[in-house]
């Protein structure tokens, strides 16, 4: 892949200094938000934003981070044998490294998968890990309708904002967050607001995982053709933009491109999954 500008930035996540989360608590704390770690909140009242992250699970991404040797570069793996309706990638920036399986079906064979990926990597980019750690997360995707809840803005993966082709959902989630905010501090309109500026992109994406699921080999082969012939960044760009087609599609793909995401692979025998649509794992298989 190719282009004249950047087609993404690597940040950090987690507790670590330099990562955007500490980046974000700073500006909070600066700002004189008071936070309060390890503080579940139960019940809701006036004047909140809700921001709880994702309620179920939708896509599964199963990884390691780890230390290296080798050189930097950024990998993306399709097929169903890596990341069934998903993907794998594997990223490496000055001797730290991450390699990862999205998975948006088949949860239950999650560390196959994983396994499959790394034995990939290492066969097609050298991959070479040294003090590995697992980690394991997940995601869920809806278009929602106003994104408000008992008077509150809903914002980020709570209320589903997240582009349903890829998973990704961090710009939404601060998005949403200011336009939340601002709702509150001036009485905007939250869900207008929202609408306006972000939902034909997010509508586009759905439409694009829709297609993406029909996909089979050959038609992978045509994407990825497409998207090393071209300025990536462009391609995408018209790829997200909600063309005449893609809106006349939206309807259809509203309705069915979260098919393959209810996953029922998963029956709680010998399973190992990060969570499920099955809600919080029981032994019992309840
Ligand atoms: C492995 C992985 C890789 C990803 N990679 C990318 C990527 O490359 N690009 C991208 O754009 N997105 C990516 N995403 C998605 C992205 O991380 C999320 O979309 C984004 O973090 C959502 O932000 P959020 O604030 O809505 O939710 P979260 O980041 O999930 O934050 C919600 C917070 O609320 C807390 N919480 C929940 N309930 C309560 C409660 N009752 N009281 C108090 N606190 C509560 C949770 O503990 C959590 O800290 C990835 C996700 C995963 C799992």
């Amino acid at each position: 892949m190719h282009g004249a500008k950047p087609l993404f930035y690597l940040l950090r996540r987690g507790s670590a200094p330099g990562s955007l989360d500490r980046a974000l608590l700073a500006q909070a704390q600066a700002a004189g938000v008071e936070v309060r770690f390890n503080d579940r909140v139960t019940a809701t009242s006036g004047n909140m934003i809700l921001a709880g992250g994702p309620r179920r699970a939708d896509i599964i991404a199963v990884g390691y981070v780890f230390d290296t040797a080798m050189p930097d570069g950024a990998w993306l793996a399709f097929g169903p044998e890596l990341a069934p309706k998903g993907y794998a990638y594997l990223l490496v920036n000055e001797g730290r490294g991450t390699v990862a399986s999205c998975i948006f079906t088949g949860f239950r064979d999650q560390a196959h998968y994983l396994a499959a990926t790394v034995s990939y990597f290492e066969r097609h980019a050298g991959l070479q890990m040294q003090n590995a750690r697992g980690f394991g997360g997940f995601g869920n995707v809806r278009l929602p309708r106003t994104a408000m809840q008992g008077g509150n803005p809903v914002i980020g993966e709570h209320a589903g904002f997240q582009d349903a082709l890829a998973g990704f959902g961090l710009r939404y989630a601060m998005r949403t967050g200011q336009l939340a905010a601002e709702s509150l501090v001036r009485g905007t309109d939250y869900s207008r607001a929202w609408r306006q500026s972000l939902q034909p992109g997010l509508s586009a994406g759905v439409v694009n995982r829709f297609m993406f699921n029909r996909t089979g080999a050959r038609g992978l082969d045509y994407l990825i053709g497409k998207l090393g012939a071209n300025d990536t960044r462009s391609v995408l760009a018209t790829a997200y933009r909600l063309s005449f087609t893609k809106r006349l599609v939206l309807p259809l793909a509203r309705f069915r491109y979260r098919e393959p995401l209810k996953d029922r692979s998963c029956d709680h025998v010998a399973c190992d999954c990060v969570w499920c649509q099955h809600g919080l794992h029981d032994p019992s298989g309840v």
